[in-house]
């Protein structure tokens, strides 16, 4: 058989040609904020939950499709009831599906750069056009008359609250007019919403909105990204219709156990999120008071700061400081800017001194 001459791309779907494998080659070093990981130790009653869920937890047998005793402790988080709620292998897997389901050729998402990437991938994928409605250059803010303009024609817009990289909470009355005056799905990504403090959550909405949807993570607040578990609170009838269509068996035996566990106990994470919420305070004070820095205010577990020569500022950091944060500075409307993880308070204080260091170095 001759391997040499074999033309994949000529006979892949046209729409996935040109896609690389995400291989971000992690290198091994000393503080990692680069991927909005929560960094702090487990509480070890969690950790003791986690491995307690783990050993009692057959491999033999296929999972439950639904993950249906998961969806229960979800629902008693939002105060709904398993028909609004589905879990996927990570809010990455539930993005995708939206756009498989919902999405395709004549069926436009609405997004507001900068956002987070994925959503524009896998629109590609999914072969659905994307409308951006670009961000305010300066604060980062969504035009609202031109969100409404764009949402006429959609099939989805999302919005992301707390934003990734920006850090900024949405208005949930920008919201109530996309349901008020489009046809459009709404989904509001939520992965970052339990460091903007309570009620910022749009999830109670959903019961008098069937067309919102609300996406949210165990992979941050939680701690729990490699696990790959993420939920939406979703209408019943988008709920089965994401069921029709996914992987079946997508969340495994141990991430629907360990989850469960989790939420179960989720009061025992409170104290962690409260230290991330005041070092993300610190931190920032701490940029701004370095020389050429700006940031802008976050709900999240990260800082955008706009650094001077951010590229080269990132390569130092790692190469001779052993610390990795995010290089935005090649994302349109995100020059030289950096996204920096709130780590532990040791974490913090290795970003801040080297940032130091470098800064006095550049200038
Ligand atoms: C991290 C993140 C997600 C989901 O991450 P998963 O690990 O796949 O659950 C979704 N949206 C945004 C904006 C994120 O930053």
């Amino acid at each position: 058989m001759d391997r040499r001459n074999l033309d994949v791309t000529a006979r892949l779907r046209p729409a996935l040609r040109g896609f690389e494998p995400y291989d971000p080659r992690f290198s091994p070093v000393r503080v990692n904020l680069s991927a909005n990981e929560n960094t702090h130790p487990l509480p070890a009653e969690l950790a003791e939950a986690a491995r307690a869920a783990v050993a009692a937890t057959p491999l033999n047998r296929y999972p439950d499709p639904m993950a249906n005793a998961l969806r229960d402790a979800l629902a008693v988080r939002h105060g709904t009831d398993r028909a609004h709620v589905i879990v996927g292998n990570g809010g990455d897997e539930l993005l995708f599906n939206l756009l498989f389901a919902f999405g395709g050729p004549g069926r436009a998402l609405v997004t507001c750069p900068p956002d987070f990437a994925e959503y524009a991938n896998f629109a590609a994928m999914c072969e659905t056009p994307v409308v951006a409605v670009p961000r305010d250059a300066e604060d980062f803010s969504v035009d609202a008359d031109a969100l409404l303009a764009a949402a006429a024609d959609a099939a989805l817009v999302v919005l992301t609250s707390p934003n990734n990289p920006t850090g900024d909470l949405l208005d949930p009355g920008l919201v109530r007019r996309l349901l008020a005056e489009t046809e459009a799905l709404v989904l509001v990504d939520e992965a970052y919403v339990e460091f903007a403090g309570e009620g910022k959550s749009l999830a109670g909405l959903v019961a008098e909105n069937p067309r919102l949807i609300v996406l949210r993570t165990l992979s941050k607040a939680f701690a729990l990204a490699g696990l790959r578990v993420g939920y939406l609170v979703a209408d019943p009838a988008v709920v089965d219709a994401l069921g029709a269509v996914r992987q079946i068996y997508s969340v495994d035996v141990l991430a629907q156990a360990v989850a469960l566990a989790f939420v179960e106990r989720r009061d025992l994470i409170a104290p962690v999120v409260d230290d991330i919420v005041s070092e993300r305070e610190r931190l920032a004070a701490g940029l701004a008071g370095l020389p050429g820095v700006r940031t802008w205010p976050s709900a999240a577990n990260f800082v955008l700061a706009r650094v001077p020569n951010a590229h080269r500022t990132w390569e130092r950091l790692r190469d001779e400081h052993s610390v990795l944060v995010r290089d935005f500075s090649a994302t349109p409307g995100l020059e030289n800017c950096l996204r920096l993880t709130v780590g532990t308070r040791e974490e913090n204080d290795v970003l801040l001194d080297a940032l130091a260091t470098l800064l006095r170095e550049e200038a």
